[in-house]
């Protein structure tokens, strides 16, 4: 069965089948920075198995040799993909996939760079919408 997603804005659209590699919450400073958030959730497949169906990602090199494809019109990060270390993979920002809540993370990674208080979320008070709503 094949898994589709895309941007917020809809310009990037892609589709992915085969059997899924693993699925992680990457702690690590480049996909922060990247995403300008504190962590990024990846689910890594055969690259053979994934294809943008419309529109067209851009490609940044973040750092060796990982590309980062993300929408050059609303700036969703996307995938990312790396000859050197993950070859043959793709590696999917799996908060962009239509059905995001269907598919958990196994675990955390790259923790030796998580911000300190991403082991506290749970000691955080929890508002079902914005405070006061
Ligand atoms: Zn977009
Ligand atoms: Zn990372």
């Amino acid at each position: 069965m094949a898994l589709t997603g895309g941007c917020q804005c809809g310009a990037v659209r892609y589709e992915v089948s085969g059997e899924m590699a693993h699925h992680a919450l990457c702690h690590c400073k480049d996909c922060r920075a990247s995403a300008g958030a504190p962590m990024v959730a990846w689910m890594a497949f055969p690259a053979a198995g994934f294809r943008v169906t419309q529109g067209e990602a851009v490609a940044f090199n973040s750092s060796g040799a990982s590309i980062r494809h993300f929408c050059g019109t609303c700036g969703t990060g996307l995938y990312f993909l790396n000859e050197q270390f993950l070859p043959g993979i793709v590696d999917i920002q799996s908060a962009t996939l239509d059905d995001a809540n269907a598919h958990s993370p196994s675990a955390q990674i790259q923790t030796a760079e998580r911000l300190d208080y991403m082991t506290k979320l749970s000691e955080l008070p929890e508002f079902a919408r914005f405070p006061g709503m």
